[in-house]
Formats: structure tokens, sequence, C-alpha cells
């Protein structure tokens, strides 16, 4: 069996709960490399420090799945994936879709498997994870029930792991676009097209809590993408939501949603408008166009730490426009999901431009990812998806 054996002094953050392994952690690699074949990884001094699939071609080599000395098969993945279901039926969310493996946040670093009702998706992420995936979707599928499972590629990751990078039905075959429940409301997600795996799962809770504050308001989401939150805002009585996106196809779906859930009201209350949000908000503040709400869910604005000043002024800028956009009263939901941003760092970008907007606002909650994409403590990089809740107090 092959060992990959660390540099003295190389174990501290395995051992402080960390599950990766850096090139420059290795010491030397006994055996023989198979990609798909879990590697035992030991300290200087040949104290097991858990398995994990070795891929040399990345900067992180090996990321643990265990911390045990025990075979990584068949039966091993069907021990990760039931204890994931089984904490995702704890949740006891009020829908039929959701994450069930968020990678190293489920002890399965390099697997993303997202269920939208009797279809799921699967991403590898990593060559070890790529080179059982079939395995891991038949299993999937029967700890899951679902009928068929489809393969997303993650181009980020093919290229940094030398990935094959398909996208395909691995088992079965569903249809293109599955309707999905989502509390009151229902959305069709396109598993084969949609961003991400067609669906932005992380922030369901958030859209619950921001449509809590909803009724009687005039709702601006400035990223909207296939109009969740402005759905969840319009069944909470929202009076008009106006949805922007930079994606046409984002709008018309948007479009499609409020019609489906609300019917000929929901045409009347709502807008979608392919715009560039930070256009359209300045635009907005100059002719005095005004909102009780205003939800900012934009993309990450970096996934690179060496660009995080620049990410940050982003950041600054849209929610000081969107600030400046707000009645009296008015509420901000403000998000980032860039995970080098801190809720720290978060908070203290929106006190700036309350400062520079020159509006005093109070904090009315903080968000984070839905507890589906669940965060360890000892793996800081588990945690991305940040917000808060700013009420304009003048
Ligand atoms: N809140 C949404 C997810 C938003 S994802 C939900 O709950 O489903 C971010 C969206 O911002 C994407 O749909 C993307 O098309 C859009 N986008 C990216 N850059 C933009 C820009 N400059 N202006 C407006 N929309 C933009």
């Amino acid at each position: 069996m092959a060992r990959l054996i660390l540099r003295p002094q190389r174990e501290a953050r395995i051992r402080a709960g960390h599950p990766w392994l850096y090139r420059a952690d290795v010491g030397r690699f006994e055996g023989t490399w198979r990609p798909d074949e879990a590697v035992t990884v030991c300290d200087a001094a040949g104290r097991i420090l858990g398995r994990g699939f070795y891929n040399p071609r990345p900067q992180i080599v090996c990321r643990l799945l265990t911390r045990h000395d025990e075979p990584v098969d068949p039966a091993f993945f069907r021990r990760r994936l039931e204890d994931a279901w089984r904490t995702r039926q704890a949740l006891a969310y009020d829908g039929n879709a959701g994450r069930i493996v968020f990678s190293e946040g489920d002890r399965l670093p390099g697997l993303i498997l997202d269920r939208y009702a009797d279809v799921a998706v699967l991403q590898a992420l990593t060559l070890g994870i790529e080179q059982h995936a079939t395995r891991l979707a038949e299993l999937a599928a029967e700890v899951l029930g679902v009928q068929a499972i489809y393969r997303r590629a993650d181009p980020a990751a093919a290229a940094i792991e030398g990935l094959e990078g398909l996208s395909g039905w691995l088992l079965g075959r569903g249809e293109a676009e599955v309707e999905i429940r989502e509390g009151p409301c229902r959305f069709r997600v396109a598993v084969e097209t949609g961003q991400k795996t067609g669906f932005y799962l992380d922030q369901r809770e958030n859209r619950a809590a921001v449509a809590g504050h909803a009724a009687g308001r005039e709702v601006l989401d400035a990223f909207c993408y296939t109009g969740a939150f402005g759905c969840w805002a319009l069944t909470h009585g929202a009076i008009r939501v106006l949805g922007l996106d930079a994606s046409a196809e984002a709008c018309a779906r948007a479009r499609a949603h409020t019609e489906a859930n609300l019917g000929s009201g929901g045409r009347a209350r709502f807008e979608a408008v392919e715009a560039n949000a930070f256009d359209a908000l300045r635009d907005f503040e100059r002719v005095g166009r005004r909102f009780d709400l205003v939800i900012l869910d934009p993309p990450p604005f970096t996934r690179r730490k060496t660009a995080l000043d620049a990410a940050l002024r982003g950041y600054k800028e849209i929610n000081l426009r969107a600030l400046a956009c707000l009645r009296p009263g008015g509420l901000l939901a403000t998000f980032s999901c860039s995970h080098h941003v801190s809720p720290a760092l978060f908070e203290e970008v929106s006190r700036a431009a309350a400062q520079d907007a020159g509006r005093p606002v109070r904090l009315g909650a903080t968000f984070m990812q839905a507890r589906d994409h669940p965060i360890l403590v000892t793996v800081p990089e588990t945690r991305y998806l940040t917000g808060l809740l700013l009420e304009v107090i003048e």
C-alpha cells in the first residue's frame, strides 16, 4: 500500500483538524501511485495521520478522507453518504432540493452532490473522486433513492487537478429541467446548463429570512439570477419586485418563475431587466428611484487572495449605491460568497459604505450559508457565504 511521509514538523495543521497536504509538506512517497487508490499519510516518525487520494499535479496534493487506517472502498463511501443524508434529513427542510454532500464539510473532500427532486447532480473536484464518480453515483442513487444522476464538470477544478472534466448523465437519464419545491415556491432548475449545479441552494435559509421582512415593501433584487429571492418576497407580501441580472436567460427564467408561482398577479408585481447592477444602481441613485428593500447577492468578486483589495472595493461600491437608493426605514440584505472575505471583513466594508453614504444603519441580522453546506470550524475554507441585514434608521 502506498505511503506518503511528511517532512519533519509538517503535521501540526493536519493534527489540528485540517485535511489538506501541500506539496511542500511531502517528504517522500513510498510505493506505486494510482490515482484511484487512497494512500496512507504518515508524519516523519511514521505515525499514521489518515488516508486520502494523492495527485502530484495541484498544490494541494492530498485531502484526507479519513483519520483512521481504514480502507477507502465502496463501504466507506456508503457510510459517508448515509451520514450526510442523515444530517440533511434532520434539517427537515420544507422542500425537495438541497446539498447532500459539501466536500470537506462532509468529510468527502472533492465531492459535491446536490439533489433536485428525483435527480441529483454530482461534481468531482479532485482526481481521486473523479476516478470513483460512477461508483459514487450508484451509491448515492441507492442512499437517496433518486432515479438519475447528472455529472457537471467544474472547469476551474478540472484545470487545477488535470481532470477529464466530462459532463453528462452518469446514471439513468433525467430531464434537462427539473421542477423543485423550496418552501412556498416552485422553481425549474436547468441541471445541465444553469449556474453552479443549476440553483443557489446555499441561499435557501436566507431567502426565507429576507422574505420575512418583505411585506409591504418595494424590493430591488440586484443580482436576481432566476428570481428565487423575488418569488419568496412576493409570496410574503412584497408590493413589487424589480430583478436585475447581467444574463438575459436568467431574467427570462425569473419572469417565468414569478408567473408560475403567483399567476397573473406575479406578472404585474415583477419585472426583470437585463442590466449591469453597478450601472443600474448608479442610475437609480441619480434619478431618485428608491426602494424599501434591496437584495445584493453578487457572484464572488474574487477567488484569489491576491485580488482581495479590488474585491473589497467592489463590495463597498455596490453597498454604498444600494444604501443610497433606500428610503428611510429601508432594508439592505447584502451578501458575499467570496471565501477570502470573512464575516469581519464584510462587516467592515459595510460600515465604510454606510459612512460614505452618510446613512446610519442598524444591524438587523447576520447571515451565512444554508446548513446543508456544513462548516467545519477547523477548516475555514468551508465557510464562504456571509451576509448582513442592515436597516437605515434616519
Ligand atoms: N440570488 C440568486 C443568485 C445570484 S448569483 C439566487 O438566489 O438564486 C449572481 C448573479 O449575478 C448571476 O445570475 C449573474 O448572472 C449575475 N451577475 C453577475 N455580474 C452581474 C452584474 N454586473 N450585474 C448584474 N448581474 C450580474
